[in-house]
């Protein structure tokens, strides 16, 4: 199942992506602000369903947080602790 990554300047794409997948899955995790330093944060990941009110208005999602996501919840989970090194803890608001 294929994931998909969203990163600064992609925040159309990751709006429309969660528009067309409502029954999908995100981590949402923040970025170093250290210039040129893409590294996730551990401990800083947060997984939610794509159709989550944290992602309802019109900020830049992917201003400080880049994403990762896909349809397939275990799989998401998966990508996260493979390629963010962490496992991401759940939404209480929309618990994924
Ligand atoms: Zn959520």
């Amino acid at each position: 199942m294929p994931l998909l990554h969203f990163d600064t300047h992609e925040n159309d794409a990751f709006t429309s992506w969660i528009d067309d997948n409502p029954d999908g899955y995100v981590v949402n995790a923040i970025r170093s602000q250290l210039v040129g330093d893409r590294t996730p944060v551990p401990n800083d990941h947060v997984l939610h369903r794509a159709s989550c009110r944290h992602f309802r208005d019109d900020r830049d999602y992917t201003g400080t947080r880049i994403k990762l996501a896909g349809i397939d919840h275990d799989s998401v989970i998966a990508g996260a602790e493979l390629l963010h090194r962490a496992t991401p803890r759940t939404c209480g608001a929309c618990t994924p």
